[in-house]
């Protein structure tokens, strides 16, 4: 950069939805895998969603738009085709037949690993750089788009991951030496960021936007420096657009001084998640308390989970414990003021004051989002349906971008240290601002939680217990609880709710679809069976549209990853269960069989996970609430009859915070809330939970301390990691590693199933080992199932001495 730098517009986005108003998106790139369109088609798709996007933020009056959010699978995955960074087992045939083997496998290549965008419940594609991978640009996507907006005639910034976050993302290709790590090839993959700064820069392009949420996280000295490297390489590059670093999720800690000092234009800061430097910590971020409620001690496991060390900070000169003043000076500073990770309205006070905080000491400050609106719905105006009361405290990402613009006009219109609350903050009468709820109810609050429900026996006397009642041979064979969902029960259920079809003719399809997968367990010869969860759209979104407190919308769809979406509910209140809601489902399928029938519900901190959740009360209340309602549910269906329980926490990890620091505290309460939910199961009664998507090794010591009698959980796919026998430890209950994985059509032979269960014999007694897939049957079809859960029991018969 020679010249002075651009003007960075007043307001901007880091980032917007790319899957369609409508799921566009997801319907073009299903129907070109399917092979019922062209690449072409999906292009034109893809270029029609871009232009419809920058028309949509330009008219909702943004100042600086963004290009290159868009992408046809993952941005991840984008940045390794920009680098060049494709494996060659993936060459040979087009660059899009490359892009999607990547992304989704090709005949005989299994696709890249596919892992969790930090605390979101996006999943990006994991890029795989080794000693030898070559390097080289490739413009074409960023280039590109700017060139249709100009079309528009509009102007854009380019948003691209950053080389660090890149680098720290990615994993070593397979038969790299064991100290190989892909942040060593830092020199070479800058010198690609090099040539595609300039590139842009002689396409005239005036801001790039490098996103590097990796620095919200722990760092050690080693990787700050790779920072310092990284933007003192990329800054004194003489031909360049002016650089925006864009930090989310957190805030950069340790990484702001370093990123301060290289000659960077422009910082952004997750004032949502994270707070204004050298502040007190918790403007703009929701309270969150740590306390555990006094009742439920944990066992005796004193140091959770123990096993992440902590990065060491040696490497790096000192530097002030306070950032001040100094440090933002003569920087553009981007304030992510408006969440970017929830549906709630802005507090338009609280984040004026927040920019107000910015301005006295940056050089110039750019309201914004707090990342990429990508996590939000498109539009507010999509849901009809909505009860008023919840509406007006919603925004959507159109309405989110519409606060951005507002409150860059009001800054404007603020002089410097103007009392907040003075005569440009918006006028009495206007809509309240804030998410408040009604105050809670007092019964719902953890310390009106009813005794017995925190409290079990000992393990051991709950185990001989369940033994005596259950009379179950060694390595007993069961489910995760759903069984392929039917086309035909999709569509009953769409006509339900378009009130084509009557309730009781639904229920008649939902009994006999139970009926059938009971039949099909006992004739298989299951030992605990399921009834298959055919009522459930969705594991959360079921629970929620029987808990008061949960609004769910008709179009609300977030990508999760690739062409897939979920439709978050929104909880928004007081949590409360009206009335049983498993139940009837529950007796039903045990009526049909002599063998136990599973009770299935979903864990509250799962079900926290995969919602939008109000932020006016501690995450932690919240997650109690769901608790104890669903603490209700354990206790009805141990009353009508259901001997087994499985609560699922498949999203236990997720919730867990980024920084090392804060995740004892959260696994704490997590556990807290599980042992709420569950702990009024009577001693006869046995309690399951799975577990999966949770690199469960990692957390064992949690998982431990849920008390569950018998834990499910994703291992085949992870490499049986769960039965090292230094993870696995001192794991005490009972333990079923699932066998194969589900998310593949093959059916897995009763040889290998053999072989994983005698990994799992050789660390665990034969009376506390389980056989059962890795995770639901959802997405199989009944053939597969047939087939699969034939070779497991006679893998398990085998292996117990019965044939
Ligand atoms: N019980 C759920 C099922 O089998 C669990 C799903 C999950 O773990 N994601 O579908
Ligand atoms: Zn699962």
């Amino acid at each position: 950069m020679t010249a002075r730098p651009p003007t960075f517009p007043a307001s901007t986005v880091l980032g917007y939805p790319r899957i369609g108003p409508h799921r566009e998106l997801k319907r073009a790139l299903e129907s070109y895998w399917d092979g019922r369109s062209t690449y072409q088609d999906l292009q034109s798709t893809g270029r029609r969603l871009r232009e419809e996007t920058w028309r949509r933020l330009d008219g909702l009056g943004l100042g600086a738009l963004p290009s290159g959010t868009f992408s046809l699978y993952d941005q991840m995955l984008d940045t390794a085709v920009l680098l060049g960074a494709v494996p060659d087992r993936y060459r040979g045939g087009t660059s899009e037949e490359a892009y999607f083997a990547m992304a989704r496998g090709a005949e005989g290549v299994a696709p890249l690993r596919m892992t969790k965008w930090f605390d979101t419940n996006y999943h990006y594609i994991v890029p795989e750089i080794g000693p030898d991978t070559s390097f080289r640009l490739d413009a074409t996507k960023p280039l590109s788009e700017v060139r249709e907006a100009r079309e528009l005639g509009l102007e854009t910034r380019p948003v691209l991951v950053g080389p660090v976050t890149f680098l720290l993302l990615s994993q070593a290709a397979p038969g790299a030496p064991a100290e190989f790590a892909p942040l060593d090839r830092l020199a070479d993959v800058l010198g690609v960021y090099e040539e595609l700064l300039q590139e842009l820069a002689a396409e005239g392009v005036e801001w790039v936007q490098l996103d590097e949420p990796a620095l919200v996280t722990d760092r050690t000295g080693v990787q700050l420096a790779a920072v310092r490297t990284t933007y003192e390489r990329l800054g004194g590059l003489a031909d360049r657009p002016a650089l925006f670093v864009a930090s989310y999720f957190g805030d950069l800690g340790d990484a702001l001084p370093v990123l301060a000092a290289t000659p960077v234009e422009a910082i952004g800061l997750d004032l949502v998640a994270g707070s204004v430097p050298g502040s007190v910590p918790g403007i703009g971020a929701a309270a969150d308390e740590t306390a555990l409620p006094g009742k439920a001690a944990l066992p005796g496991k004193a140091a959770l989970p123990g096993k992440a060390a902590l990065p060491g900070k040696a490497a790096l000169p000192e530097t002030t414990a306070r950032p001040g003043k100094a440090l933002l000076a003569g920087k553009t500073v981007v304030a992510g003021v408006v969440s970017g990770r929830d549906v709630w309205r802005t507090d338009q006070e609280r984040a004026l004051a927040t920019l107000l905080a910015v301005r006295e000491q940056a050089g110039h400050v750019v309201v914004s989002t707090s990342c990429s609106l990508l996590h939000v719905p498109y539009d507010l105006d999509l849901e009809p349906g909505l009860d008023p009361d919840v509406r007006r405290r919603l925004a959507f990402a159109d309405q989110k971008v519409a606060e951005v613009v507002e409150l860059a006009a009001l800054l404007a219109a603020t002089p410097n240290a103007a009392p907040v609350g003075g005569p440009t903050t918006p006028a009495a009468g206007q809509p309240a601002k804030t998410n408040a709820a009604p105050e809670p109810a007092k019964e719902h609050t953890p310390e009106h939680t009813p005794e017995h429900m925190l409290v079990r026996s000992p393990y051991a006397v709950r185990a001989a217990a369940q033994a005596e009642h259950l009379r179950l041979p060694p390595l007993p064979v069961t489910t995760i609880g759903s069984f392929p969902q039917t086309g035909e029960l999709r569509e009953a259920r769409a006509a339900l709710a378009a009130g084509e079809l009557d309730e009781a003719a639904y229920d008649d399809l939902v009994r006999a679809e139970i009926a059938r997968a009971v039949a099909l367990q006992e004739r298989l010869g299951l030992d605990v069976l399921v009834h298959g969860e055919p009522e459930r759209n969705d594991m959360v979104q079921y629970f929620a549209e029987h808990l008061d407190g949960f609004a769910v919308t008709g179009n609300g769809w977030v990508q999760s990853y690739g062409s897939r979406c979920t439709r978050p509910p929104i909880l928004y209140g007081d949590v409360r269960r009206p009335e049983p809601i498993t139940v009837r489902w529950a007796h039903h399928a045990q009526s049909l069989t002599d063998k136990p029938v599973k009770g299935m519900l979903t864990g509250p901190v799962t079900i926290v996970a995969w919602s939008f959740v109000r932020d006016d009360i501690p995450l932690r209340d919240v997650v109690f609430q769901v608790a104890d309602a669903i603490g209700y549910e354990v206790r009805d269906l141990e009353a009508a009859g259901v001997t087994v329980i499985q609560v699922d926490e498949p999203a236990l990890r997720e919730l867990m915070p980024l920084r090392r620091e804060d995740q004892d505290a959260y696994l704490e309460w997590a556990v807290a809330a599980y042992r709420r939910a569950t702990s009024g199961a009577g001693d006869r009664t046995q309690i399951h939970t799975h577990l999966c998507y949770s690199d469960a090794d990692q957390i064992l010591d949690a998982i431990d301390a849920l008390d569950a009698d018998v834990t499910t959980i994703e291992s085949a796919r992870s490499g049986a990691r769960i039965l090292d026998e230094e993870a696995i430890g001192d794991f005490e209950r009972g333990l079923g590693p699932g066998v194969y994985d589900i998310h593949s059509p093959r059916v897995p032979s009763t040889w290998e199933i053999e072989v994983a269960l005698k990994a799992a014999l050789r660390v665990l007694p034969a009376d506390r080992v389980w056989v059962n897939p890795d995770c639901g049957l959802k997405t199989r079809t009944y053939d597969q199932v047939e087939a699969a859960l034939t070779n497991l029991v006679s893998a398990a018969r085998h292996l117990r001495g019965d044939q």
